[in-house]
């Protein structure tokens, strides 16, 4: 596999604001409420880094003792300032502290002279800082929304899964107030037109991306040997936020049908990485594992650096994500650069990343009866896993972050030059790249 071209960055573009105010690049990822979107503001940052640029990503200041400035690596700096009380908090909590927080990250700015290209924002709490500084600094604001309340509303299974209604009005608001949105894959640019009446001209596709050098296919006996797992049990592995949206609940209940069907050969054994006690989502998995008398077929990790999780991919024979909705699914494109075949439910992202036959399969969300009979078919036929496993390492090659990156940055530049986004939606079509499917 030869290395993706390195992309060179156009002068437009010399610093960038990125706001991430709900959760730093430092926190604890796997945690309840960081994930997917802290991998991906650093990943982005350390490429536009790598090439020249330089990147600010405003934080809130989690602890009193929390530094203001801290370089992540050159040319990237982290900057936590004060948004509402210190420690962890409700996210929905902050928005009466949003202002402030755009007046103090205005403020820094002045003081250390630093202005910006383009602004990038992250969620629609930071969108909201970022329409208040687009004003003031008068650049252009793109927005990334990660999830939208629309669309995980659409698979709450009870009110309290339910988004705040503020949050539907807000990300309304912005879909139109803010210059330019990126879509992860057709169907979120598809739903923030259904939901919100976004101008489709509006709105890029570019989908995120995965670490093809840390996420590379490796030995399954030496990673099992390290991790201290069975060397022949079959291995299930979940690897993420223990949150009701990602259907762990429905993971839980195929292991039970699992079990029973892989009794007298070998029974499954599921390794859950993140979350960790304390967590109420993590309990309530407990106690339904418990009922199920299966607390002897999961092995509990709790939440692993980022840079630790390739052996954990190394070591399982199928890696299940089983969310009810994804905007993208970094997890299941980390199973696939490591060779490991994914059953995923058809759900957002999923669909576009997983190719269903080919680099693992498909599910309805919320069927652990569908999602049994393909844990199956891969835990009990090796050959299909090794044909599978590497045909997901080649695809997952698209998403490199490299590749990934100079999309992004195209995008910038269009936008600092002050042109139209549908007409750059075209060209990017025109060549393959803004769909992310396949
Ligand atoms: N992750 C991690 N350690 C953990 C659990 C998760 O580094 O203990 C990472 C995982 O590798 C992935 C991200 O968190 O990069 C989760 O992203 P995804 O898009 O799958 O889900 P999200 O958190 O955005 O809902």
């Amino acid at each position: 596999m030869t290395p993706p071209e390195p992309f060179i960055l156009p002068p437009s573009l010399r610093r960038v604001a990125m706001l991430a105010v709900h959760t730093s690049p430092l926190a604890r990822i796997g945690g309840p409420s960081a994930g997917g979107m802290n991998i991906y503001v650093r990943e982005v940052a350390r490429e536009l880094a790598a090439r020249g640029a330089r990147v600010d990503i405003f934080t809130r200041q989690e602890r009193a003792d929390t530094p203001t400035l801290t370089v992540l690596e050159p040319g990237v700096c982290l900057i936590a300032l004060p948004c509402g009380p210190f420690g962890s908090v409700e996210k929905i909590s902050l928005v009466p502290y949003l202002s402030s927080f755009a007046a103090a990250v205005d403020a820094w700015a002045g003081e250390n002279r630093r202005t910006y290209d383009l602004i990038h924002a992250h969620y629609w709490l930071s969108g909201i800082v970022g329409d208040a500084l687009r004003c003031r600094w008068d650049v252009p604001l793109l927005m990334t929304f990660h999830t939208l309340a629309q669309a995980k509303n659409n698979v709450a299974r009870s009110e309290s899964e339910n988004e705040a209604t503020q949050r539907v009005v807000a990300e309304r608001r912005l879909m139109h107030s803010v210059d330019a949105v990126m879509a992860f894959n057709p169907q979120e640019k598809a739903e923030m037109t259904w939901y919100y009446r976004a101008e489709p001209g509006k709105v890029c596709v570019v989908p995120a991306g995965v670490d093809t050098a840390l996420f590379r296919p490796g030995d399954r006996a030496e990673a099992r040997r390290s991790l201290d797992l069975p060397p022949d049990d079959p291995v299930i592995l979940f690897v993420g936020r223990i949150d009701p949206i990602k259907g762990i609940d429905v993971l839980v209940d195929a292991l039970c049908g699992l079990r029973r069907e892989m009794w007298l050969t070998a029974p499954p054994r599921l390794v859950l990485v993140g979350g960790g006690e304390g967590e109420p989502a993590f309990e309530t998995l407990l106690s339904r594992a418990s009922a199920h008398d299966l607390l002897d077929r999961i092995t509990f990790v709790g939440s692993v650096r980022h840079s630790d999780l390739p052996t954990y991919y190394h070591a399982a024979d199928v890696v299940a994500v089983p969310s009810f909705y994804e905007s993208f699914g970094l997890v299941a494109v980390e199973a696939m650069a490591c060779g490991t075949p994914v059953v995923a439910s058809r759900a957002g992202g999923l669909a576009f990343t997983v190719d269903d036959g080919q680099t693992g399969y498909l599910v309805p969300h919320n069927d652990p009866d569908a999602l049994a009979a393909r844990l199956h078919d891969l835990l009990t036929d090796a050959p299909l896993r090794a044909r599978l496993g590497a045909q997901a390492t080649v695809a997952a090659q698209r998403f490199a972050w490299p590749v990934i990156a100079s999309r992004v940055v195209h995008i910038y530049d269009r936008l600092i030059r002050g042109y139209r986004l549908d007409l750059c939606n075209e060209t990017l079509a025109q060549g393959g790249m803004m769909t992310g499917g396949s």
